[in-house]
């Protein structure tokens, strides 16, 4: 089985079903099935190992992911917000048989759609160990990493968590997640799986996201939390926006998602069942969950362990283990916190640099968080943003989740700034409400009153927004230079 197996499967079962639709037309399975085996007869005549595409979400896009794996080539996409000199030095790197972008890509979707069907298309490929899609990492930690997802990775995701053709002929599902990260790469391949329409927005606006999902009937959504914000900030300012009446179910992930927002979404939205998805691109996406029962619980309960549950990001999916480690990557207890650890069929941590993963299977996802009594995973930021300060380590994401209690403040991002006395002092950086005031030294004096004195930021400043990446990823070492002296 590769890749390509999911679209024949779904391409024999529902052959007249649409598949897709994008700026108002509208492609069948048999369609898309037919243009992916013309793609891999396009990109088969080459001694090259890679079919790269650097545009926005268009048909281009499946057709090359799955023309690429029936060719048995590697899909490499690309950020279509590359430098021109980013863009050369990984096009020498990537030596692609074949590259799609926005000059060629109307050119090419057309060519699959109208070009010869392969007599022998049976010949396809086979091999579940080769690489599938090479993506690059957000680089918010660094340089982006290539991450090597093989075909055996992405089906072990995609088999054991979405039912083939579970889907009613009438579910659509809203993309507006950008093409090179893995959240839309298994957007397309969990979608085509289930049997659904995939709806494809290319560029992310809250009107048009709104209007999308009530024109085209919209009943999945995946968001990234600062999609979710806009979306939620759009409904209220407007309120003869309706909410759209068929959105079943709404997931979000990528990033941190903080809890005033989705309480808003799910007063906003009452009829739609919200899941929070946790994964990495080296993990196949999706490998925590937060499902819509415990959403529900966690804002019905009496319980505070099951209310406080809504900011965790649930448990993991079934055949994923987790561990959490401290530091010389000794297993820690229940409730104590650390750096999570990863172990299951989906989980690769391979890059094209080195291989992170151990022997036997554990993959270090550098993300800092602690398991509960009941399982569920909560994350307090990245293992390399903790602040340590004489000694002791601070986790960003407790005094911004205290900041954030504070009525006037919006958002609000903690990180170490050098310290003589302490080698590093906490230092954050907070956005207020436009129509609200506060201090500096009120919002000290509220953070003394509910942490420990050590988590008191030094010093404070107030910023318009915050810098977030397009997949939601707030980028701490930008927030970082504002403190550099
Ligand atoms: P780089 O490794 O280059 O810094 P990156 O890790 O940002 O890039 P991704 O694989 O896109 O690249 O991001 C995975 C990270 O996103 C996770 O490790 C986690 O920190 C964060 N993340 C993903 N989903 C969630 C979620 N539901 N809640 C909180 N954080 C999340």
């Amino acid at each position: 089985m590769n890749l390509f197996t999911i679209l024949d499967m779904a391409c024999q079962a529902f052959p007249q079903r649409t598949a897709l639709t994008f700026e108002g037309v509208s492609y069948s399975y048999a369609q898309l099935h037919r243009a992916s085996l013309v793609a891999a007869r396009l990109f088969g005549n080459s001694q090259c190992q890679a079919v790269a595409l650097q545009d926005i979400s268009s048909p281009a896009i499946p057709i090359a992911l799955f023309g690429a794996a029936a060719a048995g080539l590697t899909y490499v996409p690309l950020n279509y917000r590359l430098s021109a000199h980013e863009l050369s030095e990984l096009r020498d790197r990537i030596e692609p048989a074949y590259f799609i972008e926005t000059e060629n890509r109307d050119a090419f979707v057309r060519a699959c759609l109208d070009g010869e069907v392969p007599p022998s298309p049976s010949e396809i490929p086979i091999n579940p160990d080769a690489v599938a899609v090479k993506l690059f990492t957000s680089g918010t930690t660094g340089k982006p990493k290539a991450a090597l997802l093989r075909h055996a990775h992405l089906l072990s995701y995609i088999l054991g968590s979405v039912e083939f053709a579970g889907a009613g002929e009438e579910q659509a599902q809203l993309v507006a997640v950008p093409p090179y990260h893995i959240a839309g790469i298994s957007a397309f391949l969990s979608s085509i799986y289930a049997g659904r329409r995939i709806v494809l927005l290319p560029n992310f606006d809250p009107e048009q996201w709104l209007y999308l999902a009530h024109s085209e009937s919209i009943t999945n959504a995946f968001v990234v939390p600062t999609m979710l914000v806009r979306i939620v900030d759009h409904l209220e300012e407007h309120p003869e926006f309706d909410v759209p009446a068929r959105l079943a179910s709404m997931a979000y992930g990528g990033g941190k998602m903080p809890e005033a927002v989705i309480r808003r979404a799910m007063t906003l939205f009452p009829a739609t069942d919200f899941t929070n998805a946790y994964g990495l691109t080296e993990t196949s996406s999706t490998i925590c969950l937060l499902d819509p029962e415990d959403h529900r619980s966690a804002l019905l309960s009496d319980d505070a362990e099951v209310r406080r549950r809504l900011t965790s990001v649930g448990r993991p999916l079934p055949g994923i283990e987790l561990q959490i480690r401290d530091l010389e990557g000794n297993p820690l207890l229940t409730g104590e916190a650390g750096e999570v650890y990863v172990k299951g069929d989906q989980v690769s941590g391979e890059y094209e640099e080195k291989t992170v993963i151990s022997g036997d299977g554990w993959f270090p996802t550098r993300d800092a968080g602690y398991v509960d009594n009941g399982g569920y995973l909560f994350l307090s930021g990245r293992a390399d943003d903790v602040i340590v300060r004489g000694g002791e380590n601070i986790s960003p994401g407790e005094v911004e989740d205290v900041l954030l209690k504070h009525p006037a403040v919006s958002d609000a991002c903690v990180v170490g700034m050098q310290s003589e006395d302490w080698g590093e002092e906490v230092a954050a950086v907070v956005v207020i409400k436009p129509w609200l005031k506060v201090s500096v030294d009120q919002l000290q004096m509220y953070v003394q009153q509910r942490l420990r004195s050590s988590r008191v930021p030094k010093q404070i400043l107030f910023h318009e927004e915050l810098p977030y990446n397009e997949t939601g990823k707030l980028l701490r070492r930008v927030v970082r230079e504002a403190f550099r002296k």
